[in-house]
């Protein structure tokens, strides 16, 4: 049987030309009964793959593995991490392979990834494989990010491979197709770093630099200027995620990337009702990763990567301590405003004030104590506004609180701090509408979606998905899609690796 389709991609593949010890050529495992069960087209149109004739069963070997484009060079990467706080010298794409990179039709350079297509060099214990259920969760998950407008990896599709994996039971296994601007993580750093590998060291970062942050190419220290833009870059992107109540739930170095973007979608979860100790990963029993935590993680992530520059960053070590400590003090202030600017913007504050950061702290506090719901919340508080601001006019938002005395007391400062904004309240709410969404994939929505699909039933799954791509937008009908979960829906735990 033939190893590969015959179609091209037209891979160019940037990573993998770099010297072989940052990867390893690693072809994918047959799958014995490919199915495919979802596929991105928006997306494969984006990236200008020559896909569109193709049909279901011929994409199903494309993306299972089983036939990969005839010009796919597969392998898998080296990376390095601290997972939990300790430290783990050699970890890399266990489950994953890199099919290769393409430069779509805009000029971006994008890694097409297999999740769950077999052993690699870096399994160690593991299977390789991937379960149905996780990859459909990050297929939901990851483009439910991207309509949000918060950088992440794509999904382009998913396949059940025919083939069984063990977990506690036996599951469907399935292939998650991954798409990124590149799977360089603060662990691929480290892992070099660990080997005191100074040189590859330095081609990664001039690797990343011209690939992330070609504006900094030209920096006269080079590991300095990608370690800053690094931080910029996570500064803005954990006030993304507290902006939609996101909580990644395993922040580890392995799983932070320095593009940027959010990857590792494993035991990440939405908040319901606002609790900043939130955390449902079921391996995070210390609460490292809880919601209100990451910030400080994503700053603790920061410090693993500057070490691991030290050496390119300056060849005096203490010269290159002082710089790098330097740019990283600059991340509490840096994270602080993104986040405080995310929240103004929730309550429709266009001005800035002294006090808001205050009214913004009294508010969360409130909606802790009187378990509003996070999503609900901010929309309704926008009606509120649109309708004038009044004292009646927050019936609605008040609606969302199981206790209300909290937000009662504090609506008065708000509608004070309202009447001195220079825009109209009309503007304000449509303002507020595009920042928080309607729609996000709450947890009993997605096990829902899994629990059908896990039967063959894909239907939940697609209006789920469907509904996530307008998440601004109130959808006709998907009401329901918008509730918060019902009552008896208790402490909801998420499980990684699986
Ligand atoms: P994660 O927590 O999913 O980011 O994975 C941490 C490390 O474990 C990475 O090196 C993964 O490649 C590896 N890993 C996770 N699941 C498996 C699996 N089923 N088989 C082999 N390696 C795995
Ligand atoms: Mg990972």
């Amino acid at each position: 049987m033939d190893t590969r389709a015959t179609i091209r991609f037209g891979f160019d593949n940037s990573y993998a030309r770099l010297p072989r010890r940052f990867t390893a050529p690693t072809e994918p495992a047959k799958a014995s009964a490919p199915l495919l069960v979802a596929f991105n087209t928006p997306l494969a149109e984006e990236m200008g793959l020559p896909v569109k004739d193709l049909g279901s069963s011929e994409l199903a070997e494309i993306f299972s593995g089983n036939r990969p484009p005839e010009d796919a060079e597969p392998v898998a990467s080296a990376y390095a991490g601290h997972q939990f706080g300790g430290f783990s010298p050699q970890l890399g794409d266990g489950r994953a392979i890199l099919l290769g990179e393409v430069v779509t039709p805009a000029g971006r350079r994008l890694d097409i990834q297999l999740k769950g297509s077999g052993r690699t060099p870096f399994s160690r214990g593991g299977d390789g494989r991937a379960a149905l259920g996780p990859v459909l969760r990050e297929f939901l998950v990851s483009e439910a990010m991207h309509a949000l407008g918060i950088p992440t990896t794509r999904a382009l599709a998913a396949v059940v491979t025919g083939d069984p994996v063990y977990r506690e039971t036996a599951l469907q296994g399935a292939v998650l197709t991954r798409v990124a601007s590149s799977h360089i993580r603060i662990g691929t750093f480290q892992y070099f770093a660990a080997r005191q590998d100074k040189e590859a060291l330095e081609l990664l970062t001039r690797h990343a630099l011209e690939r992330h942050y070609p504006d900094r190419s030209d920096a006269e220290n080079p590991a300095l200027s990608l370690f800053e833009g690094v931080i910029e870059r996570q500064a803005a992107l954990v006030a993304e995620w507290m902006r939609v109540g996101f909580v990644h739930g395993v922040m580890n170095t392995d799983n932070m990337s320095i593009s940027g973007e959010t990857i590792d979608y494993g035991p990440c979860a939405f908040i319901d009702a606002y609790d900043p100790s939130a955390r449902f990963s079921s391996i995070d029993t210390g609460s490292r990763y809880a919601f209100a935590n990451q910030g400080a993680v994503a700053e603790w992530n920061l410090a693993r990567l500057a070490e691991a520059l030290l050496p390119v960053i300056d060849e005096d070590e203490q010269k290159a301590v002082d710089l790098a400590v330097g740019a990283l003090r600059k991340f509490p202030a840096l994270f602080s405003a993104n986040l405080l600017a995310a929240m103004r913007s929730k309550i429709g504050l266009a001005d800035a004030e002294e006090g808001d950061a205050a009214l913004i702290r009294d508010l969360l506090k409130a909606m802790h104590q009187g378990h509003a719901d996070y999503t609900r919340f901010f929309r309704a508080l926008a009606k509120g506004v649109r309708a004038g601001g009044g004292e009646g006019d927050f019936e609605d938002a008040a609606g969302v609180f199981v206790d209300v005395s909290a937000f009662r007391d504090w609506l008065p400062a708000y509608r004070d701090r309202l009447v001195r904004e220079r825009h109209d309240l009309e503007v304000l709410a449509g303002a507020m509408d595009s920042v928080n969404p309607v729609y996000i994939p709450r947890n009993y929505r997605v096990e829902e979606a899994l629990a059908a699909a896990a039967e063959g039933d894909l239907q939940p799954f697609n209006t789920l998905r469907n509904v996530l791509l307008k998440p601004y937008e109130e959808q006709a009908g998907m009401e329901a899609y918008a509730e918060p979960p019902p009552s008896d829906w208790g402490n909801y735990r998420t499980f990684c690796g699986t």
